[in-house]
């Protein structure tokens, strides 16, 4: 399979290595000079971007959070003016608390570069046809990757979400090669297809590329099996850029991680201790390249490791493994990003007192679920089994508005918790174990 970028994808280590110490001073200068959030963090800790004079120096620059860019919204980690922005996307396509991310022209010319590296790098050339079934919107999903389809040559098809069966009538009428989409959505275009009795071989699909939620190795080899195809992951975060940030090669021995672009470190999740190569824990970025919002040690949430081996491929780039889960802070279901804090929110202005819950998330045939339990508290239903399916029923139906799907909301006897005041984990992922 090819290369997109021979000169950049195949360079030499220490070449690399030190295109990412220059990359990295300049980014902290950028930001320094022109965010001033950044601005004061730094000097409250005494950095001196100069200082900085190897990756390993970042450790003494405290980490960015998601909370640190709401707290900003819209505009305060914007490091140029706005109008040098060209287009901007948010990091929550329909739950709140969203995160403005703007891209000026070189931002997008990047982020064109970094997918079209990934989807030369699993064999999609100018002859392909790309059916993208990514939400198109303020998500950066769907827009990315047509952007990303269309710089590297190939035929966009810009389907997006919706009706499945009108999915698969495009992917035989038009002769797709190529299906982007999260993997809970290929499994259900693969579930109605056996519904309607459609074969694989009817349709003229070789590869897909799936992403936006974590997704097991079974996973995958369901979608293959169904689709008839080779099954390929990608990585982005609508913070750093979106999609694009990584991903895998034909080797699949994980997922390339663009790192004159983006600089990645493993922390432990709980100290933030930066961990060595092959240790599990917290992914956390430095872009290198971003003019309008460069973010410095960017908790991502995710957990995965990182290996600095060579390839097969050939390519320097590290790759990461595959993403098992996030930290419980938010969670994607059927392409929608969840933050639990939201949920909390709610319930807390439904029942105006703090209650216990918990988010299931499984998986099956027709894709992804997501359960609410709460827990049943006499003070909560004094009153008497209306006020109980009533607030199922509007606790159910706000969800809904926010998700575009509809949840399951179930009340459960307090023994299904842990005694009060003892943690437990507030998002259950089900999704890996099958
Ligand atoms: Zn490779």
């Amino acid at each position: 399979m090819g290369v997109w970028n021979t000169d950049r994808e195949l360079i030499e280590r220490e070449e690399l290595d030190q295109i990412i110490l220059e990359r990295l001073q300049a980014t902290l200068n950028r930001a320094i000079n022109n965010v001033p959030f950044y601005h004061g963090l730094f000097a409250r800790n005494g950095v001196v971007p100069e200082h900085v004079r190897s990756v390993r120096d970042l450790a003494k620059i405290p980490f960015t959070t998601r909370d640190h860019l709401v707290e900003h919204q819209p505009y305060g980690f914007f490091a140029v003016p706005l109008r040098d922005i060209a287009r901007i996307h948010l990091s929550s396509g329909t739950t709140g608390r969203p995160v403005v991310v703007g891209y000026t022209p070189n931002d997008r010319v990047h982020w064109a570069e970094c997918l079209s590296r990934i989807l030369c790098a699993i064999g999609i050339d100018s002859s392909d046809i790309v059916q993208i079934s990514f939400a198109y919107g303020m998500f950066s999903g769907g827009f990315g990757l047509d952007m990303g389809a269309e710089h590297m040559g190939a035929t966009v098809i810009p389907v997006s979400v919706g009706d499945v069966e009108q999915q698969i009538r495009i992917m035989l009428d038009y002769h797709t090669t190529c299906l982007f989409s999260t993997p809970s959505y290929a499994m259900q275009i693969a579930h109605v297809m056996a519904k309607n009795d459609i074969q694989s071989q009817r349709l003229s699909l070789k590869r897909g590329l799936f992403g936006a939620e974590p997704w097991s190795e079974e996973v995958r080899y369901r979608i293959e099996e169904a689709l008839g195809i080779a099954a390929y992951d990608i990585y982005g975060i609508s913070e750093l850029m979106g999609p694009g940030v990584a991903g895998e090669c034909e080797h699949r021995c994980g997922l390339h991680i663009w790192e004159d672009h983006f600089l990645p470190e493993i922390v432990d999740p709980q100290t933030g201790a930066t961990l060595e190569p092959g240790a599990e824990g917290e992914l956390v970025v430095t872009t290198l390249t971003r003019e309008s919002m460069p973010l410095i040690r960017y908790r991502t949430g995710d957990i995965t490791s990182l290996t600095y081996e060579r390839c097969p491929c050939g390519r320097t780039h590290a790759r990461l493994a595959r993403i098992r889960n996030r930290k419980t802070d938010s969670i994607i279901v059927r392409g929608v990003n969840i933050y639990v804090r939201d949920v909390e929110e709610l319930l807390k202005r439904m029942f105006e007192l703090p209650v216990r819950y918990q988010l299931v998330v499984s998986r099956d045939e027709q894709g992804d679920n997501l359960e609410v339990l709460i827990e049943v508290n006499e003070q909560l239903f004094a009153d008497e089994l209306r006020s109980y399916q009533h607030r199922e029923s509007t606790i159910r139906h706000e969800l809904s508005g926010r998700l575009s799907f509809e949840p399951t909301v179930r009340f459960v006897e307090p023994s299904h918790f842990p005694p009060p005041g003892v943690k437990y984990p507030r998002v259950v992922d089900m999704r890996n174990n099958g």
